[in-house]
């Protein structure tokens, strides 16, 4: 096994490009990566036969667990049957299903047409390029330009990328994308001259996780949703993170009982198991898409809706209606709370706890309060720590993330927490 294991690590050094990964360090000669192996719930095993807890639900995507039986035994019929057809020109008998059954979220709502893509960036994208020709075919064509909120992330396609408001990773793109205002609040967006120029705003709704986990104050996607309303602006939530069930509702905008023009999904569609996106929009902004040649929307890709994927999320569905999931995470949130509570109250360097349902930052700082220098990479450290208590997960600078399967139990919650406890004892 040793031997298969270092194999498998030169080949990846030598061969692979790794995703917001420094690459230098990734293949120096003493760095030995983890190579994961296997699943099951929410386990993952290593090269070496090590299990961990999957705490960043292999980032931000599993939710009933790996190979879970259902989900597996649902993708090896449709394997059987057919693994992709194009979407382009024919249809399938899932698609129809799927796109129904994401509809029914939103009953007696026009939210009910669904665009399908590949990714969470292509959930954005395709929404991005929909409100821009929508408010070309309708006589709008000066509302060009896009609001989006400070250190917010919306993917890496161009597009997404100029929306992205973490400096670091998209300073050198922003421009070759959209034009894009930033605003931190509702307020500030008020505030904002020429809005008659807006075509959309994009928000993740109730938490922003790429951004430490930042909560949004209660109330604030409703008055965004009424206030964007008024101008004639669409309201864009990219629910990538926060949807299907992450934050204790299926999708974040049902809290506040707002429905958007736009709402982008992927991450968790699957249920983790195959890439798949949704962009659903309202049926009067696709009417207007309904001319001849000029007005199509000429945008998709080789894999939409690809077969496999809508299987895997029609079962990931059942299972949230067969395993009372939703019923489980009200039961998971409040015991979450409790641990973290715990677990501020006993590490001076828990700065804040913020949590929203199943998605939980927990923030170190020294220990009066003062931010750790970024060279010193306290974050990285303390994952890589927790990793020896049987836990994965990673930071956003100092900030751990930990956003576990819907299916974890009440003791592996209690695992995690631990695990960090231990880690933060250990580096600090
Ligand atoms: N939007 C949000 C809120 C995300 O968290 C992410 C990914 O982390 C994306 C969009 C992009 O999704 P993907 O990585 O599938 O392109």
């Amino acid at each position: 096994m040793k031997k298969q294991l270092t194999q498998w690590i030169e080949k990846d050094k030598q061969f692979c490009w790794h995703p917001f990964t420094r690459q230098g360090e990734w293949t120096a000669e003493e760095h030995e990566p983890l190579m994961l192996v296997r699943g099951e719930g929410v386990w993952l095993e290593d090269g070496e036969g090590n299990s961990y807890i999957d705490g960043n639900a292999s980032i931000w995507t599993n939710i009933h667990g790996h190979a879970h039986p259902v989900l597996n035994a649902v993708l090896e019929e449709q394997l059987d049957r057919v693994a992709h057809t194009s979407f382009l020109g024919y249809g399938h008998p899932l698609a129809g299903e799927l796109a129904e059954k994401l509809a029914s979220f939103f009953p007696g709502t026009s939210l009910q047409r669904t665009f399908f893509s590949d990714n969470g960036s292509t959930a954005i994208e395709c929404a991005l390029k929909m409100a821009i020709q929508y408010r070309l075919q309708s006589g709008e064509p000066e509302r060009t330009e896009f609001v989006a909120f400070v250190d917010c992330y919306h993917g890496d396609t161009m597009g997404a990328a100029s929306l992205g408001g973490v400096d670091a990773f998209f300073s050198r793109f922003r421009k070759f994308g959209f034009p894009v205002r930033f605003v931190s609040s509702v307020d500030e967006l008020r505030k904002l001259d020429r809005l008659d120029r807006v075509a959309g705003v994009v928000i993740e709704p109730l938490v922003q996780g790429v951004n430490q986990v930042h909560l949004w104050p209660q109330g604030m996607l409703a008055e965004l949703r009424e206030f964007t309303e008024a101008q004639g602006i669409h309201l864009i939530l990219d629910e990538v993170m926060t949807g299907f069930g992450r934050t204790g509702s299926m999708f974040a905008c049902q809290q506040e009982e707002v429905v958007p023009d736009f709402l982008c999904l992927a991450k968790g569609l699957t249920g983790g198991y195959l890439p798949l996106a949704a962009t659903l929009t309202r049926e009067e902004i696709y009417e207007a898409f309904l001319g001849g040649a000029e007005n199509a929307f000429y945008y998709g890709h080789s894999y939409t809706a690809n077969p496999l994927g809508c299987a895997a999320a029609l079962a990931s569905f059942q299972i949230f209606e067969d395993e009372s999931t939703l019923e489980r995470v009200a039961e998971l949130i409040p015991h979450l709370s409790e641990g973290l509570e715990k677990l501020a109250g006993g590490h001076v360097h828990v700065w804040q706890v913020r949590q929203c349902g199943m998605v939980v930052g927990i923030e170190l700082r020294g220990a009066s309060g003062e931010r750790f220098e970024r060279s010193e990479r306290i974050g990285e450290k303390v994952c890589l720590a927790a990793r020896k208590w049987g836990l994965l997960t990673r930071p956003v600078l100092d900030t751990i993330v930990l956003l576990p399967p819907l299916s974890i139990s009440f003791e592996e919650i209690d695992q995690c927490l631990d695990a960090i406890a231990q880690a933060i004892t250990e580096v600090l």
